[in-house]
C-alpha cells in the first residue's frame, strides 16, 4: 500500500468494478464463468495452478474463482500458496468444483477459501455470491488502510511510519543504500493554540501536513504524523545532501502557507524546525538510532533559533 495515496470513501469504492481471476483447466467452464462476469467486471483467466499464481502475483485480483481438479498443481495447493504470501493472502478464493461432497468442501474451507460453489454453475447465484465477497473484500481493504492513517491530518500515522521504517532500513542494509529521516516540529505551537484556540491549532496541523506532503516529490517518500505537533519524513535512497535539500523544501513549503502566528518570536507566520539524519545501510546504529539522531538534530535546530534545518550523518560510509 502507498500510504501517501488518498483513501477512497466506502461509497465510492463500492461502485468500482471488481477484478476477477477465473481458473479452470476446461475451456467450457472458463467460458461459462467469463460470460457471467465479463459485462461488468475486469476478468483474468488462467488454465493451470501455476498460471493462476503468476496472474495473482502480477495483477492482485480482488477475488479468485478456483477450480479444484487440475493437472499439475491442484486448486487446494494454489489456495494454500496464495494464503502463505503477504501480498496475496487477503484475496478471497471461491472454489468452483464438480466435487460437492462434505469432505472436499471442508478441505477447501480449511485451506483458506471463503466459499465453495458446485458445478454446473448457476450464473446468477455465482454472481450474487461474488458480489457479497467483493463487498467484504473492499471493506476489509479500507479498514486495513485506516489502521495506518492519522485521524486528524490524514497522513500516515506513527504505526505506519514504524513499519515502513523497519522495512526501508532492512532494504537499505541489503542494498547498501542511504536512508534519511527528517523530524519536523512546529515552532512555538503552544503559543499558537493559546492565541487562536485548539480548533484553529488542529486546522493549522492539517495545513502543515498537507504542505509537507506536497513538498516531497518521490513516490517512495513518506510523511507521517509522529505525535502532537511533530511530523516525520522517511526518504529512502536519499543521501545527506539530498535530504538536506528536502528539509529546506519542506521548511519553505510550510512558510509559503502563510499561516498567521502573531505570537511567534521567529516570524509572523507558522514555521517549522527540522532535524535531518542520514545513515547508510551498513551503519550499525539501527533504525531506532537513525530516528534518535534526527531527534538530536532537531534539538540543535531549535537551539540555533528555530525555522531552520539541521543535518547529521551517522557512521562512516
Ligand atoms: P517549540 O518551538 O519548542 O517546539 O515550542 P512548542 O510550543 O511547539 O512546543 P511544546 O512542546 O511546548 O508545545 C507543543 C504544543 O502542541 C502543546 C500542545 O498543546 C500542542 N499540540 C499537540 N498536539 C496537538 C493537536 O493535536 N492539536 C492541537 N491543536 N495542538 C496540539
Ligand atoms: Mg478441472
Ligand atoms: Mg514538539
Ligand atoms: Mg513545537
Amino acid at each position: 500500500m502507498n500510504m501517501n495515496e488518498p483513501i477512497g470513501s466506502p461509497a465510492a469504492e463500492a461502485t468500482l468494478p471488481g477484478r476477477i481471476l477465473i481458473v479452470d483447466d476446461q475451456r467450457p467452464n472458463l467460458q461459462a464463468l467469463y460470460a457471467a462476469f465479463n459485462a461488468d467486471h475486469k476478468v483474468y483467466m488462467a488454465t493451470s495452478g501455476e498460471q493462476a499464481l503468476a496472474v495473482c502475483g502480477a495483477q492482485l485480483p480482488d477475488i479468485v474463482l478456483l477450480d479444484v481438479e487440475m493437472p499439475g498443481m491442484d486448486g487446494y495447493e494454489v489456495c494454500r500458496r496464495l494464503k502463505e504470501q503477504e501480498a496475496t493472502c487477503n484475496i478471497p478464493v471461491i472454489f468452483i468444483t464438480a466435487h460437492s461432497n462434505e469432505a472436499a468442501e471442508t478441505h477447501g474451507l480449511e485451506v483458506g477459501a471463503v466459499d465453495f460453489i458446485s458445478k454446473p454453475i448457476n450464473p446468477s447465484i455465482v454472481r450474487a455470491r461474488v458480489k457479497t465477497h467483493l463487498t467484504l473484500k473492499r471493506q476489509s481493504d479500507l479498514l486495513r488502510q485506516w489502521v495506518y492513517i492519522d485521524g486528524l491530518t490524514r497522513v500516515c500515522n506513527r504505526r505506519g511510519f514504524d513499519e515502513r521504517l523497519a522495512m526501508e532500513w532492512g532494504r537499505a542494509v541489503r542494498q547498501g543504500t542511504p536512508l534519511s529521516v527528517v523530524l519536523v516540529d512546529v515552532d512555538l505551537f503552544k503559543r499558537y493554540n493559546d492565541r487562536y484556540g485548539h480548533q484553529a491549532g488542529d486546522d493549522c496541523l492539517r495545513r502543515v501536513a498537507c504542505a509537507l506532503k506536497v513538498a516531497l516529490k518521490r513516490p517512495a517518500d513518506l510523511v507521517a504524523r509522529y505525535g502532537g505537533e511533530e511530523f516525520v519524513c522517511l526518504l529512502p535512497e536519499t543521501d545527506a545532501a539530498g535530504a538536506h535539500v528536502c528539509g529546506e523544501a519542506l521548511r519553505e513549503n510550510v512558510l509559503k502557507e502563510k499561516i498567521d502566528h502573531a505570537d511567534s518570536t521567529v516570524a509572523t507566520v507558522v514555521t517549522i524546525s527540522l532535524g535531518v539524519a542520514t545513515a547508510w545501510g551498513s551503519a550499525t546504529v539501527g533504525a531506532a538510532g537513525l530516528v534518535q539522531c534526527a531527534d538530536s538534530a532537531l534539538y540543535t535546530a531549535k537551539c540555533k533559533g528555530r525555522n531552520r534545518v539541521w543535518s547529521e550523518v551517522l557512521a562512516a560510509e
